[in-house]
């Protein structure tokens, strides 16, 4: 075993009160019990960086088993890699048993029931590090001593801001592609320098993201686009061609965006992802799928229209075409994706303003976010930003003034009416 460093707290100045205090009794239990532990990975990172970790795992030389032993709230989850889930609660801490790299075990072992078990080896805490993505993600906290220890300089790493991968990056990315969307996520989240060997076969490799499977990328794209950076990683993932291995129909509505109203739509919508996060507001994948899929969409609902097709099921027609070919690169929950097309179905309603249309308009469950959605495309130079103007105030006044907007804007002559009517019985 090489030597690690071991850094002082006076040198690395983690304060041990910021470490939550449900993590720090799980890592004092397991210490008293006999087993080393240590928090590890991004809960370190974002200490040693002063930003608040949104979770802390923990690494132990303990089994699964012994750690509910020493922790009776533990769940064992997993089969290829079981993890102990530490319970307080609703909520739970990762904790895992130091791990060996895959190749250590690669013979091709199966358990009796033919289950894949090489995934499942454990190691030594050196092993836990080098298996690791990045050195800055390789870094454990000591709680009794204080200390951090660095097996893949990580420390120097992070004070220099470079995002350096352990190992061969080429042996790395190809074992596991997702490496290179993480690349990007860090780099741009904690504005980080992609160190040279790391950063230049992401170029080449993109095309490996076509294995992963598309509900890895779903929760990837997430980390990504509700990152608070959202405009800026779609940048470098254009920058690098990662994107277009995600979201393939963007891309080209970006490459082909004559007018430059989707461009400005994209922007604005993820900026605006970006402020709610910071603002602490919630944000749903629906709208970020119906933002970059939206001129596929709308393309395609001319398209049907002009065969033919009424206009309500041209856009159902062109929002199956546009899913159909969005989940062979990202899988997208049937939640969500029926949100997305109710936000994309309800574009059509905003230009009815007769008073009762508009009555029950406001009342709907996704009024907002079809709202929201419409006032974007307004800004985008997509529509008149009087028509945001108008569903803005309508939302304001009171009843007699609703009466009085919808009156003034549906030029209501009776012939107009009835012949409309006609049309649709
Ligand atoms: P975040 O702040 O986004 O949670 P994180 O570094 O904690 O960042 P996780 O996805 O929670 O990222 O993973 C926890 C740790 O597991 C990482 O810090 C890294 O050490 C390791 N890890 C995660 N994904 C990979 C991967 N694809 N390859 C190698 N190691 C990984
Ligand atoms: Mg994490």
């Amino acid at each position: 075993m090489s030597q690690p460093l071991r850094i002082p707290a006076s040198e690395h100045g983690i304060n041990p009160r910021d470490i939550d205090k449900q993590a720090r009794s799980i890592l004092q239990a397991l210490n008293k019990a006999g087993y080393e532990a240590y928090l590890v990975g991004g809960g370190v990172r974002d200490l040693l960086l002063g930003l608040h970790p949104k979770d802390f795992d923990i690494a132990t030389s303990a089994t699964p088993e012994q750690v509910k032993q020493v922790l009776p709230s533990t769940r064992i989850i997993g089969r290829r890699f079981r993890l102990a889930h530490v319970h307080f609660g609703r909520h739970y801490y990762e904790v895992a048993t130091f791990r060996a790299p895959h190749d250590k075990s690669d013979k091709g072992q199966t358990g009796n029931d033919g289950r894949i078990i090489h995934d499942n080896v454990y190691g030594t805490i050196e092993e836990d590090a080098v298996r690791r993505d990045f050195t800055i993600n390789a870094l454990f906290y000591d709680l009794n001593s204080a200390e951090v220890i660095d097996f893949t300089g990580g420390v120097k790493d992070l004070k220099a801001r470079q995002l350096r991968m352990i190992g061969d990056p080429v042996v790395r990315y190809r074992e596991d592609p997702v490496r290179m969307i993480r690349a990007i996520r860090f780099s741009v989240k904690l504005g980080l320098d992609i160190e040279p060997a790391t950063n230049e076969p992401i170029h080449h490799l993109s095309s490996l993201l076509g294995n992963i499977a598309p509900a890895r990328l779903f929760d990837e794209s997430l980390k990504l686009f509700h990152s608070g950076k959202a405009w800026a990683m779609l940048e470098k993932l254009r920058e690098y061609g990662l994107f277009s291995a995600l979201f393939p129909l963007a891309e080209k509505s970006l490459q082909n965006d004559e007018d430059g109203n989707f461009t400005q739509l994209v922007k604005f919508s993820l900026a605006n992802t970006d402020k709610r996060i910071k603002a602490g507001k919630p944000v749903t994948p629906a709208f970020l799928f119906a933002v970059l899929l939206w001129k596929k969409v709308k393309d395609g609902t001319s398209m049907y229209h002009e065969l033919g097709n009424p206009a309500l099921q041209s856009v159902h027609l062109a929002a199956s075409d546009a899913f159909a070919e969005q989940v062979k690169t990202i899988s997208v929950p049937r939640r969500f994706s029926n949100m997305t097309r109710e936000i994309w179905v309800m574009q059509g309603r905003f230009q009815f303003k007769n008073h009762r249309r508009v009555l029950g308009f406001l009342e709907n469950r996704r009024f907002r976010a079809a709202y929201d959605f419409m006032c974007l495309r307004a800004r985008a130079g997509e529509l008149p930003e009087t028509e945001c103007e108008w569903w803005t105030l309508i939302q304001e006044v009171d009843e007699q003034e609703k009466l009085a907007m919808c009156q003034a804007a549906t030029p209501h002559k009776k012939g107009n009416r009835n012949s409309r009517r006609r049309k649709h019985h």
